[in-house]
């Protein structure tokens, strides 16, 4: 490899890297990656890692090195790179039609580049809704402690994970909390826990006044908030109370789509009907910025009725929603999960990936509890099982650092939510075999083992 030391140095003179403390950066090199492939990456100084989070934030599904990929975002750029505003193009039609094929019930593609920024887009024709269909009422936004989706003042707005909105206020008005659903942290000591906390929404709604909310926001699994799978009954009350009140439901998939819990979208493992869809990280496998905002067609049927109404139709637009590299990618991205059976590898190595984490328990009282759906997992540790109170965070962060000192790169819930910064993420590439599995998990066995004792 060519002597890459200047460019460390011009990475540590000019990048201001996201999430970070730079402080470090007097004492240590930041690190830079030159090179991926399949589920490794190279970084500046020649080390080889095995990435256990798909990219740092659980975005690179089908692994690195996809010439297939990069050939058809190629071609795409050499015939057309860019069209924005009112008309389409021809990888835009293409994915849309596909992405659709995959989702029974939804009907229409809005594109943009990020998730923050789908998200957005909701939350705008949500307002837009209310001011045309209820007289400015059901304006509110609903989201769920823990849950995260964006970056955005508005989208923060909309933050469970408190640490990530701290400073950045004041927020626009309008969208209020709801609680969490993760049952191994139980508010109510009940039987059908899912029920009990789905109802905790209506509770809101109800304090709320229902004609004043027009919506809820809920990731299928929480991501970022400690990879939180819904307890059993929950979204099929969640479901009911939206269609009693009239409450539209936004599923923030930019984490989950596509294949991450071994459906193409997390929703569909819970049997949820949305009325909004929003999609990024994996729906170009970060080959591309791509993100796309979905909704049903009676949802789109609202934008069109009055043509005379200057004001009766979406007033938006996504300067980058007119690359074609994003959809050229997509198409590329879900052929390689159909054909290389991706879905049914999640599948099989995402209970692999359960299963040894489970029985990582039996040697490691600092686990506390282990969950997951698909190749995305968690492990939240305690520091004693009783009383369940979270593992020192420094401590947590070292079994992370330690992982990386042995070439492998796994995550952790890391300054989103006060006292709670204490689960390991995992979210491989659903490429992963079954001695890449096992290689995360030894590596996490020996760096609790060092941390913990
Ligand atoms: N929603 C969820 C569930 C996310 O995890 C993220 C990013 N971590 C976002 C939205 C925001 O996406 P982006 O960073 O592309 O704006």
């Amino acid at each position: 490899m060519n002597d890459l030391s200047p460019v460390i140095a011009a990475d540590k003179a000019h990048v201001w890297h996201h999430l970070s403390q730079h402080k470090q950066y007097e004492t240590i090199d930041p690190r830079v990656f030159v090179e991926g492939k399949g589920m490794r990456l190279w970084d500046a100084t020649g080390r080889e890692f095995l990435d256990g989070v798909s990219g740092g934030v659980w975005t690179v599904n089908v692994g690195y090195g996809r010439e297939s990929i990069a050939n058809a975002v190629r071609d795409q750029l050499i015939k057309l790179n860019y069209y924005a505003g009112a008309a389409g193009t021809v990888p835009g039609a293409v994915f849309a039609q596909k992405l659709i094929e995959k989702m029974p019930g939804m009907s229409r593609v809005y594109y943009s580049n990020s998730g923050s920024e789908a998200n957005e887009k909701v939350y705008k024709m949500v307002r837009q809704i209310a001011a045309r269909r209820h007289g400015g009422k059901k304006w509110k936004i609903l989201f769920r402690d823990r849950d995260y989706h964006g970056t955005t003042i508005a989208t923060l707005a909309t933050s469970g994970q408190d640490q990530r909105a701290m400073q950045y206020g004041p927020y626009p008005d309008g969208f209020v909390r709801v609680p969490h659903c993760l049952e191994y942290r139980a508010q109510w000591d009940v039987e059908n826990y899912g029920e009990r906390a789905a109802d905790a929404i209506e509770e809101v709604i109800l304090r709320e006044g229902p004609d004043t909310v027009g919506a809820i926001v809920l990731e299928p699994v929480t991501a970022g908030g400690g990879v939180i799978t819904p307890p059993e009954g929950y979204w099929q009350r969640v479901q009911e109370i939206c269609r009693k009140y009239d409450i539209l439901l936004h599923i923030d998939e930019v984490v989950c789509g596509l294949g991450r819990t071994g459906t193409w979208f997390g929703y569909q493992n819970y049997g949820i009907e949305p009325d909004f869809v929003t999609m990024a990280k994996g729906v170009a496998s970060g080959y591309a910025a791509i993100s796309c905002t979905v909704t049903t067609e009676r949802v789109f049927e609202m934008f069109k009725d009055d043509p005379s109404d200057p004001l009766g139709y979406f007033r938006d637009i996504s300067t980058f929603g007119g690359c074609t590299a994003g959809p050229a990618a997509a198409i590329e991205n879900m052929r390689i999960i159909e054909d290389e059976g991706l879905l049914a590898n999640t599948l099989a190595m995402g209970d692999r990936l359960m299963d040894n984490l489970t029985s990582l328990m039996d040697r490691h009282a600092i686990i506390g509890d282990v969950r997951g759906r698909g190749l995305f997992c968690g492990a939240e540790l305690v520091a004693d099982r009783a009383s369940k109170e979270p593992a020192d965070e420094k401590k947590v962060q070292a079994v992370v650092a330690d992982c990386l000192a042995q070439g492998v790169i796994i995550g952790a819930t890391n300054r989103s939510i006060p006292g709670f910064n204490n689960t390991l993420c995992l979210s491989p590439a659903l490429i992963s075999t079954a001695d890449d599995i096992d290689a995360l998990t030894t590596a996490i066995d020996g760096a609790l083992t060092r941390v913990f004792g």
